[in-house]
């Protein structure tokens, strides 16, 4: 990562342009029951509609959008096996790059297909005993492609920051913006957007307790590595803040909260009952955060971002069966 220019507002505004007519601008939904709840008017940015069914796809087109003639030629490649695999594979397809998704070898055969399916080429790894990094960057290496990481990455964070931009321009002046955290790409692009179009908006990221990282770099003033946590919110299973993320979310955030897996399951089984949407476990954090009914958001208006709804319909049902 070449760290010369830090990602700035005008990145986000150019990454809105590169994706128009492209990602979707995805509704803007509220709820009486959910703002009865939350004791707050809530605003939720509905990304689980988003394609791929993620706002992965947000920077995952704006990346490869700038990509050179020559980098396009040779192709893209990234190692990761969720939402980001599919978001680079279909914005790779769309603008005719070819794409490696490095996913390791016991992948849940749905999300192996759905890569395959938007024609991405997909090399497999034993999880065990082989370093997935390691093994895409000397692949990429041999075949000359670009590797574009899922959140540690300038066009990955503007394109991530378009959400917000969309919400605030939508709902006017928010009182707080609530968004999942995982490795900080959706977080510090809401940012940005944040600071520059609602200067009183305060920003807040949930990750979830199992893997509160971020919250403990936040309060330490540097980046704080742990285990994989095990937790049901597999798209924010990250170990460690990225090298670009973590001083924007250090300089422009708020603070970032911990919500339990069973706070994502009853939100998960909110939002299929009430709002009839389906959200996956990571998608809801920010939702499950908000939902608690907390005092700082009493009467206040808050932009909440509903990340994603990739989860098997098995294991949905399997979650929220058990919920009242
Ligand atoms: C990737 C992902 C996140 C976390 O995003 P980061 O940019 O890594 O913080 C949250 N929700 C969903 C659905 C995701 O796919």
């Amino acid at each position: 990562m070449t760290p010369e220019k830090p990602v700035a507002y005008e990145d986000v505004v150019a990454a809105r342009a590169r994706i128009r007519g492209v990602a979707i601008r995805t509704p803007v939904m509220t709820s009486r029951t959910a703002d009865a709840r939350a004791g707050a008017s809530l605003f939720f940015k509905c990304e689980q509609l988003q394609r791929v069914g993620a706002f992965k796809f947000r920077g995952a087109y704006n990346a490869l959008a700038r990509f050179t003639p020559e980098q396009r030629a040779r192709g893209v490649l990234t190692f990761s096996s969720g939402n980001h695999a599919q978001g680079i594979a279909l914005a790779a397809q769309l603008l005719g790059i070819p794409a490696t998704i490095v996913m390791p070898s016991d992948a849940p055969a749905v999300k192996v297909e759905a890569t395959l399916g938007y024609g991405a080429e997909v090399v497999r790894y034993d999880r065990y005993t082989e370093d997935r990094e390691a093994l895409g960057r000397r692949l990429a290496g041999e075949r000359g492609l670009t590797v574009i990481p899922p959140y540690d990455h300038a066009d990955i964070i503007a394109g991530q920051g378009t959400a917000a931009a969309e919400l605030l321009e939508e709902t006017g002046p928010l009182d707080a913006l609530v968004t999942p955290l995982g490795g900080g790409g959706l977080l510090s692009g809401s940012a940005l957007a944040a600071r520059a179009l609602a200067p009183g908006c305060a920003v807040i990221g949930v990750e979830p307790a199992a893997g509160d990282d971020g919250r403990r770099s936040f309060r330490a003033g540097a980046i704080v590595r742990i285990d994989t946590p095990n937790t049901i919110a597999d798209g924010a299973q990250t170990q460690a803040l990225g090298a670009l993320t973590f001083p924007i979310i250090r300089a422009l955030v708020d603070d970032i909260e911990t919500v339990a897996d069973d706070e994502l399951v009853r939100a998960m089984a909110f939002f299929a009952s009430r709002m009839k949407l389906v959200v996956e476990p990571t998608g809801c954090l920010a939702a499950a955060y908000a939902l608690r009914g907390i005092d700082r958001f009493r009467g206040k208006r808050i932009g909440v971002i509903l990340s994603g709804g990739n989860v098997d319909l098995a294991r949905f049902c399997e979650l929220t069966g058990s919920t009242r």
